[in-house]
């Protein structure tokens, strides 16, 4: 019997977090959540989140709303039970990320979850990751204070990649293909993608995710964070990384050895599996998903992706492999840019049009000489200028 293992949830009213609130719910001899806390634009879910594990601390990252979930949290709290310890401010989800537990899932949107990815990792504790802007913007100050197996992806596709490199030893790996649906604009030209409203992009053909993750899915700007991420996590250099379109989401990724064979890790999309896998690995946790159902007729296709109507990949390729804070530059710009266009101050185009300009800028003024961020400040001043920038070349092309 595996032993009960407490987790820390980080981003706790988001689509991970709900989906984490139910396999730890589905699994109370495995898991117990100790911890919650959520940026703070919902605190009743957050506190009926809180209630519903009877959590022992609960934060939320706003100062302002503090007093609003104080009185959620004893409208919900069940008779006669301790109340929780209650944190707010920004710094809410790294002193949670700090306390002990077995597991901190950091499900945080944005290069924000970097310091709750560090404090976890400092007090020793394994960090289920997904949140990878943090590991993208932070990869050198994370990489440093990782220790060999404290890192778990929640990310399907790296997670699919942890469990077929299970498949052979290192030495023995020729490349990863790392696979993308396509988003809800595959085959499109780039003069219909200059007409994408913000309700298009947000419509995600399989995944239901937040705004940011769902757009970032459209521009697959997502697919060059996760290019960056397998990078990171598995020590793979980029030109051994390729990316397959395969639009139903079924082949999660894959491993391929030097022997010219293929691992394939496959299930129906259902964050699920990879969120319980991350929480009890390297165990599996029985009935997390259903399984692939051979019985019904099904096609699975796969083909190149067009780089041409789509850069944001060969972008990502070319800050991964420029390093230093060249993947933050990258996170950042493409951050900002998406807010603009979610409100409706730039369009589609210009999001990866914007990540390329602000990228371009950092590597031709040689700012990869500084080498790697050392600290924490070190990378937020290079977020601060990419996003400073990024604002910069959209008001200049709105002219
Ligand atoms: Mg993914």
């Amino acid at each position: 019997m595996p032993d009960l293992r407490t987790v820390t949830l980080l981003g706790a009213t988001g689509s991970i977090g709900t989906q984490t609130l139910q396999v730890v719910a589905a699994a109370p001899d495995r898991f117990r959540v100790a911890a919650l806390c959520s940026g703070g634009s919902d605190i009743p879910a957050l506190a009926a989140a809180a209630a519903a594990v009877e959590a022992e601390a609960v934060g939320i990252s706003r100062h302002d709303g503090l007093a609003e979930l104080r009185a959620a949290i004893a409208a919900v709290w069940p008779a006669g039970r301790a109340l929780p310890e209650i944190v707010a401010g920004p710094l809410a989800a790294a002193e949670l990320a700090a306390r002990p537990a077995d597991v901190v899932l950091n499900a945080v949107a944005g290069s924000q979850g970097l310091r709750a990815t560090l404090a976890a990792l400092e007090a020793g504790t394994v960090v289920a990751l997904a949140n990878k802007e943090s590991l993208v913007a932070g990869g050198p100050l994370v990489l440093e204070r990782a220790a060999p197996g404290q890192l778990v992806p929640v990310d399907s596709e790296h997670s699919a990649l942890a469990q077929c490199l299970r498949g052979g030893a290192p030495s023995e790996v020729a490349k990863l293909i790392l696979t993308a649906s396509g988003g809800p604009f595959r085959g499109w030209t780039r003069d219909r993608l200059a007409q994408v409203r913000p309700e298009q992009a947000l419509a995600h053909p399989t995944w239901a995710m937040g705004p940011l993750v769902t757009t970032n899915s459209a521009t697959l700007i997502n697919k060059g964070l996760e290019l960056i991420e397998a990078h990171l996590l598995f020590g793979i250099g980029y030109d051994r990384i390729d990316v397959v379109v395969h639009p139903q989401s079924a082949v999660h990724s894959m491993v391929e050895f030097v022997d010219g064979s293929t691992l394939a890790q496959a299930s129906p999309p259902d964050m699920r599996l990879p969120i319980a896998l991350a929480l009890a690995w390297p165990d599996r946790v029985p009935g997390a998903a259903a399984a692939v159902d051979w019985a019904t007729a099904q096609t699975w296709t796969f083909e190149p992706v067009d780089e041409e109507v789509f850069p944001a990949i060969g972008l990502a390729r070319l800050a991964g492999s420029s390093g230093g804070s060249a993947p933050a530059v990258f996170n950042a710009a493409n951050e900002a840019a998406v807010e603009a266009f979610l409100e409706g101050r730039a369009t589609f185009l210009d999001i990866v049009d914007t990540v390329e300009a602000v990228l371009g800028l950092w590597l031709s003024r040689e700012h990869v000489a500084s080498g790697n961020p050392r600290t924490v400040e070190d990378v937020e001043t290079v977020d601060r200028w990419a996003r400073a920038h990024a604002r910069e070349a959209l008001a200049a092309s709105s002219r």
